[in-house]
């Protein structure tokens, strides 16, 4: 019997799609890829430098033949994804992929905050400059466009600069942070930080005039710390020991190696955390409902997952105690400085509340996982993934 078709949220049936994604191999990639494999008649061309992420997906290598000379095996998903190793930076073969997709996503980026303050040039042109050619072919061939900006463009919230007591601080028009209102308010320049937000700035600046100017169907998407397995690498596993990932990365890290997890400036900044496979969800609505999607702005984020980043630091060590079956370290945390941990020209977001009004209405989208539940299924993750490798790494002679 035929499945029955996919509707979208208009009753409508999905035709299947060609999708051009383009940093497929990253930890949002990933999961949209099996996403897309799992639930949906989609091809995926997937576009990355690496594919480690994605390796389970890709056509592993035909099993014999049946000694019966019956039908070959195949993959659930069937060929439909297609890994394309390109450097968009530089490859012409990007155009032509691009034309043989209904839509482009691109996720490509620098966007670890280590980087944004030490190599401001390459955040700058990975996140500005290489990302003009995808904007600019999709313009011209027709094609629609989902880019990934980021909460990020948001930068300090209008309330940061009240003094700490001020009563206006407690106003949501303080803090919580609205696609089509709110300002975006960054550091000074040589606050190299903001050179991230500030060229995910201009590039959302710049989709959204090839859209009021050349038509250009476009949605973008700004998430709000997306977290879950496969996000970043564990430094001196299956990254650069002296690399710096993002905060769940890097505290997974301090939880593996039973090392105190360190809290920038005291850990008092906030941020509100939403589960990769809830955010997933709203990525596949934008997908396969492009005239509720085209031409607006998306803030992605679950704003009842809030914490500072000293709270978070403590739920991760008792959900990773839950996990390992570990207990605890008596001093789980030590404060240091941003300078010594990101050097000269870190600054950071004070508060990221997402205005959740224009993905419900367009979409109907509310995140589902808090997160306790997140934490212990990535947390489940990471110790799986990663102790034994921790604990053959930590044991091996220096030589001498
Ligand atoms: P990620 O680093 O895991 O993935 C990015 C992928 O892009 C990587 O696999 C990388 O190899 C690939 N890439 C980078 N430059 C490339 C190039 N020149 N050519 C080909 N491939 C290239 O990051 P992620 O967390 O999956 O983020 C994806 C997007 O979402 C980024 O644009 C990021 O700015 C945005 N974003 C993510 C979050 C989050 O919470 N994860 C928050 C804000 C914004
Ligand atoms: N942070 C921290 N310890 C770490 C890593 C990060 O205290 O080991 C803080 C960082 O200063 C920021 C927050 O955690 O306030 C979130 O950092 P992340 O790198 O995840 O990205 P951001 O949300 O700033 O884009």
């Amino acid at each position: 019997m035929a499945a029955a078709a996919r509707l979208d949220l208009d009753g409508n049936p999905i035709k299947p799609m060609t999708i051009c994604l383009i940093g497929a191999g990253g930890f949002i990639g990933s999961h949209l890829c099996e996403k897309l494999m799992a639930e949906t008649p989609h091809t995926v061309l997937a576009v990355d430098v690496y594919n480690d992420k994605i390796k389970h997906l890709l056509d592993p290598p035909p099993p014999p033949p049946p000694a019966d000379g019956g039908q070959q095996a195949r993959n659930p998903w069937d060929g439909r994804i297609e890994f394309h190793r390109l450097n968009i930076k530089h490859d012409s073969r990007l155009e032509g992929l691009i034309k043989m997709s209904d839509v482009t996503i691109n996720l490509a980026a620098i966007c670890t905050p280590a980087d944004y303050n030490t190599r401001p040039l390459d955040t700058i042109y990975s996140n500005f400059i290489d990302a003009l050619p995808v904007v600019r072919y999709c313009s011209e061939n027709n094609k629609r466009l989902i880019h990934f900006s980021t909460c990020e463009v948001y930068g300090k919230t209008l309330g940061s600069y009240l003094p700490k007591d001020h009563p206006l601080r407690k106003e949501s028009e303080f803090y919580v942070l609205k696609e089509d209102a709110s300002p975006c308010i960054f550091g000074s320049v040589e606050k190299q930080r903001w050179s991230y937000a500030c060229a995910k700035q201009l590039i959302e600046r710049l989709i959204y005039a090839e859209g009021a100017e050349n038509g250009l169907e476009f949605t973008i998407v700004r998430p709000f710390n997306w977290i879950g397995p496969r996000m970043d690498f564990i430094p001196g596993i299956d990254g650069p020991s002296e690399g710096v990932p993002r905060v769940l990365a890097c505290f997974s890290n301090n939880l593996l190696r039973r090392e105190p997890l360190k809290l920038v400036d005291g850990g008092q900044s906030q941020r509100t955390f939403v589960y990769i496979k809830d955010a997933i969800e709203a990525v596949l609505l934008m997908i396969e409902n492009p005239a509720r999607a085209n031409g607006h702005i998306f803030n992605v984020g679950n704003p009842n997952n809030e914490v500072t980043i000293k709270q978070l630091a403590e739920i991760m060590v008792q959900v990773y105690s839950k996990v390992s079956g570990e207990p605890p370290l008596e001093a789980a945390t030590i404060d240091v400085s941003s300078k010594q941990f990101y050097g000269e020209g870190y600054d950071d977001s004070d508060k990221r509340i997402p205005d959740m009004t224009i993905i419900n209405k367009q979409l109907g989208w509310n995140p589902k996982t808090s997160l306790w539940d997140l934490l212990d299924s990535t947390l489940a993750y990471q110790h799986r993934t990663y102790a034994e490798a921790v604990r053959m790494a930590m044991v091996k002679p220096v030589a001498s």
